[in-house]
């Protein structure tokens, strides 16, 4: 009886994820909002939509450095404003997408770097409190892109490993999994949800952890409740959320050879759980992020139930047999108010040491194909 219920859950998660596929999520000037599922959305809450900024005029120069700011935290408005002026400045190697809407009608930005066929995904702020990193995987995107379109050495790396490197792989950064809550987090003025304090909020609009949303042993996940929704809430069903599905989809439709997902709490790194067991090649990745970071690798055992229940990482090596990392770039996951805004910067991830963190992973793997 359970596992015909099962069966059916997961043919209707399949079919959803199929037709998810299907739509074209290009980005354009009048990007239709596509009906992803229902989601439970506050009443009392904004519409907050993505303006175009005004194009730039066309590019004679390679512009320098300074779209994104280390220092700079962001919202959803800022994120698009300035991986629109990134993708406008360096045509060459960096494009713009968007794989979906969010519950409040923002567009997920998707950024894709280099040309390569092989396909690699970094993600930030899945939770919306940890707003350092997007920041942080914007920052690269700028910095790697200027090299590239340069002709110019980056650190170590050679002109000629910046280009070999993306030539080899397209890196998809989906530098905001979570513009709601982020939003709510960031935003001036008062809290969408104002129960909670803002600096707080990891969920979505509507009160759903993502992170314990994926289809994967959703069910043992105890945190069922809309009590604690601001922090771990699972949703009323697994891929309950239009966030959810649109990571599910983009995973569907491309053949990522692993998926980062970064977080804040901790500048350690959680690459397998106790529920999955070994992925090939998952302690080679961690060992060299753990390297290139400094960062410590935890064992399986210290990731809980609930780590694991839900978590994107965990279903992306269920459903792929591909490594998955949870890299916490931060020291902490939340700032008072009073630092808030210097919290959410880039150079909260320890960006002096980890801008070299995309470059370093692509070289352990370059011709290992
Ligand atoms: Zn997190």
């Amino acid at each position: 009886m359970m596992g015909a219920m099962k069966r059916r859950v997961k043919v209707f998660f399949s079919a959803i994820v199929a037709m998810l596929v299907l739509a074209e999520v290009v980005w354009t000037e009048d990007l239709p909002a596509p009906v992803l599922a229902p989601v439970a959305v506050p009443a009392t809450a904004p519409v907050v939509s993505v303006v175009p900024a005004a194009l730039p005029e066309v590019l004679e120069a390679i512009p320098p450095l300074g779209v994104v700011d280390p220092l700079r935290p962001y919202d959803s408005q800022r994120l698009y404003e300035d991986a629109r002026t990134l993708a406008r400045f360096y045509p060459e190697v960096l494009s713009l997408a968007s794989i979906g809407q969010s519950a409040l009608g923002n567009n997920i930005p998707l950024l894709k770097l280099g040309s390569g066929e092989r396909h690699v995904l970094w993600v930030g702020a899945i939770h919306g409190r940890e707003v350092m990193t997007c920041a942080f995987l914007l920052l690269i995107a700028e910095e790697y892109a200027h090299a590239y379109c340069n002709l110019a050495p980056y650190d170590a790396y050679s002109a000629d490993k910046v280009h070999d490197l993306l030539d080899e792989f397209t890196v998809y950064f989906v530098p905001m999994a979570n513009p709601d809550g982020v939003d709510i987090v960031t935003a001036e003025g008062p809290a969408l949800v104002p129960i909670y304090s803002r600096e707080t909020w990891k969920s979505n609009a509507g009160g759903v952890n993502l992170n314990r949303n994926f289809p994967f042993d959703w069910d043992s996940n105890s945190f069922d409740g809309f009590s604690n929704n601001y922090l771990s809430n699972k949703g009323l069903l697994p891929a309950s959320e239009p966030e959810t599905l649109a990571l599910m989809a983009l995973c569907e439709e491309n053949a990522f050879e692993f998926l980062v997902s970064c977080h804040c709490s901790g500048r350690v790194l959680y690459w397998r759980d106790d529920k999955n067991g070994e992925t090939p090649g998952d302690e080679l990745l961690a060992r060299t992020i753990a390297k290139l970071t400094g960062y410590a690798m935890l064992p399986s055992t210290k990731r809980a139930l609930n780590g694991w229940a839900g978590g994107l990482e965990n279903w992306f090596r269920d459903r792929y047999n591909r490594p998955a990392i949870c890299l916490e770039l931060g020291l902490f996951d939340t700032a008072d108010a009073a630092t808030a805004a210097q919290f959410h910067t880039a150079e909260m991830a320890n960006w002096p040491v980890n801008k070299n963190l995309v470059w370093g992973v692509l070289e352990s793997l370059s011709g290992s194909f």
